[in-house]
């Protein structure tokens, strides 16, 4: 009688297993738990069982009708729950297109500076990162601009104590490099600069790229070749160049340089004041005292540096006329790029 109990329990168990319908369900619990079904016959039978083994096994027919009636209940709530589950997902409009994710892009700003970097660095140029927060000595110092000097007027400084200010180029990574490395060197030094100044073509934040060759025996030809590849590569491959003289302090001799209006091709308009011409960076060879602050033999080496501001490259190439645009993260002008 035990070895029966135990058969049908693990029978029924394993048909309660394979059940996956309603349907399966109900035929089990009228099979093995229903008022006919096998369980209430093997206890009916319970009185032929010899008298001190009746109240074992009926302990044990209890037990193990009760717990298949728990693992009923169990499957049963799993199977409603899985034919709603595939109801529902059969109500589904496959067809409906899917909801998109908005994908950003990058600001024109960015891609104008890694489109400047990426010139440079096919030239063999390493870019170099350095902090916006700066100490007096690397940002005018170090770059032949002693206190009092007039050059410190064309800044706009934004100072944060009377040593320490934001850097207003991006020049002082020139001097930082060439404290910790000997020639030959080429870098570039991309980042934000900051001036106090605002208007239609300038911003209290904007960005430079400011660069930089060292070795022996550069001279300004090797400015020009550089330059001149560069701006063929940012413009158009026949875009005129021309070199002004012009003033830094950390260069000598110094020149602005200007390309031929990209509007106009040099006939003259307005946004370059009928000139024909626009200034799109400054340059020079390396002053001499410059070598010598950082240790450097001006007899030895020569260098030259150029920097340019990214928005006004950006504002020629896309045909922007307020700087402002770029910094007001209205969509509708930074979807365009
Ligand atoms: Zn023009």
């Amino acid at each position: 009688m035990e070895e029966e109990l135990l058969r049908l329990k693990s029978e029924a168990t394993e048909t309660l297993v394979a059940c996956s319908n309603a349907d399966e369900l109900e035929s089990f619990r009228v099979k093995y738990l229903g008022r006919k079904g096998l369980f209430t016959s093997v206890m009916r039978n319970l009185g032929n069982a010899p008298k001190e083994d009746r109240p074992r096994l009926g302990q044990l027919a209890n037990t193990i009708k009760k717990d298949l009636e728990a693992a009923f209940t169990e499957k049963s709530e799993a199977v409603t729950q899985g034919q709603a589950g595939k109801a529902k997902s059969g109500d589904d409009d496959l067809t409906l297109p899917g909801r998109a994710t908005p994908v950003g892009g990058l600001h024109p700003v960015t891609k104008v500076m890694e489109e400047i970097c990426g010139v440079f660095e096919r030239l063999g140029f390493t870019v170099a990162e350095g902090p916006d927060i700066e100490s007096d000595f690397y940002n005018f110092e170090g770059l032949n601009i002693p206190k009092h000097h007039p050059a410190r007027d064309m800044h706009d400084t934004f100072y944060i104590s009377d040593n320490v200010l934001l850097r207003t180029h991006t020049s002082p990574m020139q001097v930082r490099t060439m404290e910790k490395s000997e020639p030959p060197l080429r870098m570039i030094a991309p980042g934000k600069v900051y001036r106090c100044d605002s208007d239609i073509t300038h911003t209290p934040m904007f960005h430079q790229v400011e660069g930089f060759l060292v070795d022996k025996k550069v001279s300004f030809a090797d400015l020009k070749g550089v330059l001149a590849v560069f701006i063929a590569k940012m413009f158009d491959e026949n875009t005129a160049i021309r070199f002004r003289p012009s003033f830094f302090p950390f260069t000598e001799p110094s020149a602005e340089v200007d390309i031929a209006c990209v509007i106009c091709k040099g006939e003259g308009c307005r946004v370059c004041k009928q000139t024909g011409w626009l200034e799109i960076l400054g340059a020079g060879m390396i002053d001499p005292e410059v070598f010598k602050k950082v240790g450097y033999d001006p007899e030895e080496y020569s260098g030259f540096a150029f920097g340019l501001g990214v928005e006004r490259i950006a504002m020629l190439k896309y045909g922007i006329t307020d700087i402002r645009l770029f910094y007001e993260n209205d969509l509708r002008f930074l979807k365009q790029f």
